[in-house]
């Protein structure tokens, strides 16, 4: 019996020592990038260096009446206003790891962190 229980610490020792290694390696390869790319529709459209502070307005829709406000601040991109019904954009964290995005569903816009920059 006592020998049943040892084998089950040793199963769950096992497990979490697998668990703090996952966690470990996902957060080790989360790495600053240096470019944020946006895309519309699918399209790549502009792209912007991380570390340089401004802002830009994405216009979209087919009479220019969708608008989001990405800013780009302190090596962080962010959506500061946007005129989406859900607004799931404007209240996301800010992002600047390479491969995180912001996305706006209503408006087809994606923000996305790059290490590597694309052609404008
Ligand atoms: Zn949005």
């Amino acid at each position: 019996m006592k020998r049943k229980f040892k084998n089950d610490l040793r199963l769950i020792g096992g497990i979490l020592l697998v668990a703090i290694i996952c966690f470990i390696l996902f957060f080790a390869t989360l790495e600053p990038g240096d470019f944020v790319q946006i895309s519309v529709n699918g399209k790549a459209i502009k792209s912007f260096d991380l570390n340089k502070n401004t802002e830009f307005e994405i216009v979209t829709g087919e009479n220019d009446e969708q608008i989001n406000l990405l800013v780009i601040e302190n090596g962080y991109a962010f959506i500061k206003s946007a005129n989406c019904p859900d607004k799931i954009c404007e209240h996301h964290i800010k992002i600047k790891n390479s491969g995180e995005t912001i996305v706006c569903l209503p408006h087809k816009v994606v923000i996305s962190i790059e290490s590597v920059q694309y052609e404008n």
